[in-house]
């Protein structure tokens, strides 16, 4: 039922909207110095808060806000929930719906037909239905009814408040956190030109290897090696441990690196095979005419010359901090980029910090670097902080015949599905269910899955078939797929609220997935490998999360230096970058693997394209053993009932989700314990 409300308060409120100030930023609207009339009174808090939500996001072509509200403000308690229930229904068709068109749009340039993907197709990929769905729920002013009827929660509140809300109350905060922010349409496209700009820049950021020359002056790689930074570059530099010519090869890598950060690199010699280049020296000479590949771009044969690439890395993280800068005043409850990086993931930037620095500062670092020393037989240098530990993975040649056979095509491994899920655990009556859920589809790519967004879809899991079958490494990410599917499934069908399907973030359906993961050999029905192939693994995982977490703390302390410096020049950019990169490197790392004054901790290219991604990775993986903790040493049944169990907790706070999951709220200590047995300790 609707009560109308005639309140002087909103009165006065819709006074204060001003015409086109669609560009300015919202101002603060006073609410409670406006005296409202006295038999109002007991409405007043809850009118108060919807209204000047309202208000901060509405614009003058949004029309009269008074009437609006007037109309739209629901104060009997079953109308109202009523109006969320259908609210929330509504959602659940916008997201599915659009996800299919979606699915149907990238049909044919995804799911492998044995026949090149069309050019129509290329250009359907990118389409995408839901990219306006925002914008088109404020300009039909059903956002605004959510937010005049429905509290929105910044993340600290919700913090605060995590305690004492029910799930129907976290489901209202699911779905007023869709319109908390209103991006007018110029700066949200000017958002997505700032990455599509550094995307571009870094997809062409290519060196040709066998043109860069050890620190003796000698051609170490292979003709043709064309490697794109940091992403091959590091892959190149971990496969080099294996090579009788690796450790030149690597301490060339990690100079290239070194010269990308501090911008010292010859801007002629990216991506030009026509020039070698020593990066001791920081010579260029124009390439033996021989050395050239073929195919090689011939336009890029220049004159060599040594001019340093002008901070053009910097410019496109100037970029965004620019277009993130002007969005800020229209996120009310997250008025930062650093802010909304951390609202993203729903955990206060404190916390990750001293995540990030528990791992950094832990005293196994020491022992596992000992380890890796005793390994390679000789001192640690800067570039081990990419040492990936050997007999940590599976021997997969005999594994490839096995799954070949066994899985000859998509159909072979959807007709599966049923006996794997019962293999880990699910009853017959569960694996059924579970296997009518989701679809199997030969992927073009390496595999995915895809989730429903509304009940009565099914998910997809993608997955590579070779013409002679399933490869053992297809397989092993086919069954990541599948506990990605399951949770999927079991978060959307089996949820109270559907606002709350899903999971708090991506590295929650991550640590899920490869929880499925780490079991497939077992489907397979061989032994899982114990011993020392379980103790390598944690190293390594321990290892390479601390090479992340450097790396993810420079990012850190950068875009702190960024907002406390508006207006910085990419120049004074690139050297607060290298003086924070340095001084982690110094503090953290120089210690075990020496080089004071490396600069090795700017290279992801993450930073450039996508910033304040990175800590994300480090939270993945402590969320990643906390979870398999979880699961440790448990039968089979045991193992299902609490995957479906956890999975139906749905998207609530990190936090929240982790003390239901396991009695603890987010930490590194499970990573830290597991590193501590496997070390022996
Ligand atoms: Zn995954």
């Amino acid at each position: 039922m609707h009560v109308r409300l005639f309140s002087a308060a909103l009165l006065i409120l819709a006074c204060k909207t001003q015409p086109d100030r669609s560009m300015e930023p919202p101002r603060p609207i006073p609410v409670t110095p406006c005296p409202a009339p006295a038999k109002d009174d007991h409405l007043a808090p809850v009118t108060a808060p919807g209204v000047s939500q309202v208000a901060q996001l509405w614009r003058a072509g949004d029309g009269d806000l008074a009437a609006f509200a007037l109309e739209q403000f629901i104060v009997e308690p079953a109308a109202r929930d009523a109006m969320f229930l259908r609210l929330q229904s509504m959602v659940e068709q916008v997201r599915g719906h659009n996800l299919e068109v979606q699915r149907a749009a990238k049909w044919v340039s995804e799911v492998e037909d044995g026949k090149p993907v069309p050019p129509v197709d290329q250009l359907l990929a990118a389409y995408d239905p839901a990219a306006h769905v925002i914008d088109d729920l404020f300009r039909t002013r059903v956002a605004f009814a959510v937010l005049l009827n429905f509290p929105v929660s910044s993340l600290a509140d919700r913090i605060r408040d995590a305690a004492k809300l029910d799930r129907r109350r976290w489901a209202e905060l699911r779905l007023t956190r869709l319109f908390d922010t209103r991006i007018p349409g110029e700066l949200a496209s000017a958002a997505s030109a700032a990455e599509a700009s550094a995307d571009q820049y870094i997809a062409g950021y290519y060196l040709w290897m066998h043109h860069v020359l050890s620190e003796d002056g000698k051609r170490r790689f292979p003709s043709g090696k064309h490697l794109i930074s940091h992403w091959n570059l590091r892959d190149e530099l971990k496969a080099n441990y294996g090579d009788a010519d690796g450790l030149a090869k690597q301490q060339t890598i990690a100079k290239v690196m070194q010269r990308i950060v501090t911008q010292t690199i010859p801007r002629s010699v990216i991506d030009n095979p026509h020039l070698d280049w020593n990066p001791f020296t920081n010579k260029v000479t124009a390439a033996e005419a021989g050395t050239v590949e073929a195919g090689a771009p011939a336009d890029r044969a220049t004159a060599p010359s040594d001019e340093r690439e002008p901070d053009v890395r910097y410019s496109y993280v100037i970029a965004h901090v620019k277009a993130q800068q002007a969005i800020d005043r229209f996120s009310p409850v997250a008025p930062t980029y650093i802010a909304r990086a951390f609202e993203a993931a729903e955990l206060p930037e404190e916390r990750v910090r001293a995540l990030l620095v528990e791992i950094l500062e832990s005293p196994h670092a020491a022992a596992v670097a000992k380890q890796v020393e005793q390994r390679l037989g000789r001192k640690l240098e800067p570039h081990d902080l990419w040492y990936g530990i050997e007999g940590a993975r599976t021997a997969e040649a005999e594994l490839d015949a096995i799954t070949r056979k066994k899985y000859p095509t998509a159909e072979a491994f959807s007709n599966d599905l049923p006996r794997i899920l019962t293999g880990l655990g699910f009853s017959d009556a569960r694996a059924r269910y579970l296997a009518g859920l989701i679809v199997v589809d030969p992927s073009r790519g390496a595999g995915h899955a895809m989730a429903a967004e509304r009940r009565g879809d099914k998910a997809h899991l993608r997955t590579r078939v070779e013409p002679d079958g399933m490869t053992y490494k297809g397989y092993n990410i086919a069954i990541h797929e599948l506990g990605h599917n399951i949770e999927q499934t079991f978060s959307l069908y089996d949820i109270d609220y559907t606002m709350l399907a899903g999971v708090p973030n991506t590295a929650f359906t991550e640590a899920l997935a490869f929880l499925f993961q780490a079991r497939d050999l077992e489907l397979l029905g061989r032994p899982k490998p114990g011993g020392d192939h379980d103790k390598l693994r944690v190293l390594e995982a321990f290892w390479n999360t601390r090479e992340i977490a450097g790396s993810a703390l420079v990012e850190l302390d950068v875009w702190r230096w960024l907002y406390a410096n508006p207006g910085a020049t990419p120049t004074q950019l690139r050297e607060a970058t290298v003086r924070i990169a340095q001084g982690t490197w110094d503090r953290y790392y120089a210690p075990l693997l020496g080089g004071r004054g490396s600069t090795l901790l700017g290279i992801y290219s993450h930073t450039i394209t996508s910033p304040l991604y990175l800590f994300n990775y480090v939270v993945g993986h402590a969320i990643a053993f906390q979870v398999e903790e979880l699961v440790a040493g448990k039968d089979k049944a045991t193992f299902a009932t609490e995957f479906e169990r956890v999975c139906r907790l749905g998207n609530i706070l990190p936090d929240q989700w982790m003390q239901q999951a396991t009695g603890k709220p987010v930490t590194a200590r499970p990573l830290l314990d597991a590193t501590a047995r496997a070390l022996g300790m």
